[in-house]
């Protein structure tokens, strides 16, 4: 008999996350497993996102992703918000502040922490960029200190207050000296000052720079941040941090509040207490399996692990490939011992390396075949991050993210800032009252009168319709539009009715494609009839939600399909034309900036959220069991 088994995941990053989604898939059906997620956060913070919250380009909230939110749909899955500091081996046990949690297959990936070589000064004066926490006061020490700087007299003093040092030029630095000079056009604006007084200088203690990629994508990065202000001092070692100034290796001093230390990264230092072998920057040896080699119960993934491949000692890449690569090994193996099945070996996949530097311009080397720079780099750039979420099964978070990216920003990105959504969408709330009232007015002919669409007169003058109830050729049944451009005199291509002209119709006819879609959906008399009565029902409905402002994106979208099908069915204007583009503007948020949307949409989404993620539970309550 198949008893319970308890799979235990520790670290909710890019490793954990993709391994606890994977095997909570796998292994939805089987009632014999439980798998618990432990992450000393509630949410999972988008590492390589940082520098965005740090250059603040998108609030820190933009890259946590709620854990509950993640699992609520996955009933085999507890999430758990604790801080493991011990793993009692003998006894399958993982100890937390809070808890203690059994396992029979233990995931470990607690990733990496900045590593400062021992650095005098760093930790009292310097900056990382680890986690959420180091990224806000970056954030926050960086404005203040250009506050200080612009009111500062002292030429020398003010220097060190708007000098900006960054060590290290792998990823975390490039991107993050990248962000910063987005930011600087702002921050000069914000405190009175010109950009050039704000000062950024990438140092590196070798003589070249970038090594994660390839020699001429590496140039022209430099080239660009070169050229958009950014110093970047080779073979110059920092080797002390001050307050107000850094000792370089030369002997020399640079004037600085603020040194941002990139210049490496180690295991978390919770690894040096779980009694592991660890090897390089104290990270975990592991086999090919990604297994602790005397343990195959103990999975080991992510930046923490060290599987020594190629022998020299250094293992696989700590980067998101190699986070995933290891997980996958983990999920597989962990059902292959369930299952009694040969164990897989670990496999690194790196598809290749993008590196932002700013919002909209970046480099990208992919399937070791493609070089790329500018706006399809950081395109492709989004795009990865995107498939992310693809992979963790997550639609709310890529729709986040694209929104967070692409519409929620602060300046330019990829688009130029085409797709800001700061735009103040109150201007657009007039045109979206006329539009709704168009339709009120266009109905207000179709419900009374010999006129009326509610009658019993068919007022569809389609072919196929017109053919079976008079027997009269699909020549002479055109539309309506075409009848009375046939009465009167040349028909006139314009945005407005010229008088003496009659205005000229979208299409004369319904194009044959157009016929035989809606001949499906109205294949006769007695439907066409209800379908008349029906549309004239919806145009009301839709004028009175534009009118009011309320599920104003739905009705500004069908107002667009509506007027869209009255065009191709032979029964609109080019005057007309105009509501479509009307109709897609007001879809831009304006019901909320002044309308019913304004409440019902936050309802909405607190509904809709509850019935599909259930009622969010406050952290200090740890297990799921009674997920609905
Ligand atoms: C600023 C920055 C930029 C980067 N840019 C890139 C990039 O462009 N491309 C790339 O491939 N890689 C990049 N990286 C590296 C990438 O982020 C890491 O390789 C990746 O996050 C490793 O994943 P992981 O699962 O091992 O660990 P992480 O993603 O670091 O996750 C570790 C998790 O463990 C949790 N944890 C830690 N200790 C405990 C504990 N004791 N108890 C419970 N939970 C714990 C943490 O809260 C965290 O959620 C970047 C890193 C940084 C910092």
């Amino acid at each position: 008999m198949l008893t319970h088994k308890n799979i235990v995941v520790v670290g909710a990053g890019f490793g954990g996350m993709y391994t606890t989604k994977r095997l909570a898939k796998k292994l939805k059906k089987n009632h014999d497993v439980t798998i618990t997620l432990i992450d000393k956060n509630p949410f999972m913070t988008m590492e390589t996102s940082l520098h965005e919250v740090a250059g603040n380009r998108v609030e820190p909230e933009a890259i946590e992703y709620d854990l509950q939110r993640l699992f609520s749909r996955r009933k085999n899955v507890n999430v758990v918000t604790d801080e493991v500091f011990q793993i009692d081996r003998e006894n399958k046990c993982v100890m937390a502040r809070h808890g203690s949690y059994p396992y029979d297959y233990l995931v470990l990936g607690i990733g990496a922490e900045p590593n400062d070589f021992g650095t005098p000064g760093v930790k009292e004066h310097g900056f990382v960029l680890g986690n959420i926490e180091d990224a806000v006061r970056l954030r926050d020490h960086i404005d203040d200190m250009v506050r200080l700087g612009a009111r500062e007299r002292d030429p020398e003093k003010r220097q060190a207050y708007l000098n900006f040092v960054v060590v290290g030029t792998g990823f975390t630095g490039t991107e993050m000296a990248g962000e910063l000079n987005s930011w600087r056009p702002e921050l000069a604006q914000k405190y009175h000052l010109e950009p050039d007084d704000i000062k950024i200088t990438m140092m590196e203690m070798a003589p070249t720079v970038m090594h994660m990629l390839d020699p001429n994508d590496a140039a022209k990065a430099v080239k660009y941040m070169t050229k958009h202000g950014i110093e970047i001092k080779t073979s110059t070692g920092v080797v002390g941090v001050h307050e107000d100034y850094i000792d370089l290796k030369n002997g020399s001093k640079f004037l600085t509040h603020t040194l941002i230390w990139t210049a490496g990264v180690k295991a978390s230092s919770q690894a040096d207490k779980l009694g592991f072998e660890q090897g390089r920057g104290g990270r975990i040896i592991v086999n090919e399996y990604s297994q602790i080699p005397d343990d195959p119960h103990i999975y080991v993934i992510g930046d923490v692990a060290l599987y020594d491949e190629d022998g020299t000692g250094r293992g696989q890449p700590q980067v998101v490939q190699g986070a995933e690569s290891a997980g996958k090994t983990a999920w597989k193996n962990i059902l292959a011992q369930l299952n009694n099945q040969e164990p897989v070996k670990f496999k690194g996949n790196y598809q290749g390396f993008m590196v932002s530097v700013g919002p909209a311009w970046g480099v990208a080397y992919l399937l070791n075949t493609f070089h790329l720079s500018g706006f399809f780099a950081i395109l492709m750039k989004d795009l990865v991050d995107m498939i992310y979420f693809i992979e963790i099964y997550s639609g709310y978070y890529l729709f986040h993210y694209i929104m967070n990216e692409w519409f929620r920003i602060k300046r330019p990105t990829l688009w130029r800032g085409n797709l800001n959504r700061y735009g103040n969408v109150l201007w657009t709330v007039p045109l979206r009252i006329f539009l709704g009232m168009m339709w009120l007015v266009d109905c207000w002919y179709k419900v009374q009168g010999s006129g009326s669409w509610f009658t019993n007169k068919l007022q569809l003058h389609f072919p196929w319709l017109v053919e079976a109830t008079s027997g009269a050729s699909s020549k002479a049944a055109t539309s309506g539009a075409s009848d009375k451009a046939a009465q009167s005199a040349p028909a006139l291509f314009s945005l407005n009715y010229d008088y003496g002209h009659s205005p000229m119709a979208v299409f004369d006819q319904m194009p044959q494609w157009m016929q035989n879609i809606t001949k499906i959906f109205i294949p006769n008399k007695v439907i066409a009839l209800a379908a008349q009565k029906a549309m004239t029902v919806t145009e009301i409905i839709l004028g009175l939600c534009l009118v009011l402002g309320f599920c104003t994106f739905v009705a500004g979208g069908l107002s667009a399909v509506f007027v869209a099908i009255f065009c191709l069915s032979g029964m609109n204007y080019w005057v007309n034309v105009w509501m479509v583009f009307a109709a897609i503007a007001v879809m831009n948020g304006s019901g909320r900036a002044f309308g019913l949307d304004m409440w019902f949409v936050p309802w909405l989404e607190r509904t809709l959220g509850k019935a599909r993620y259930g009622v969010m539970r406050p952290i200090y309550y740890s297990n799921n069991s009674d997920k609905k």
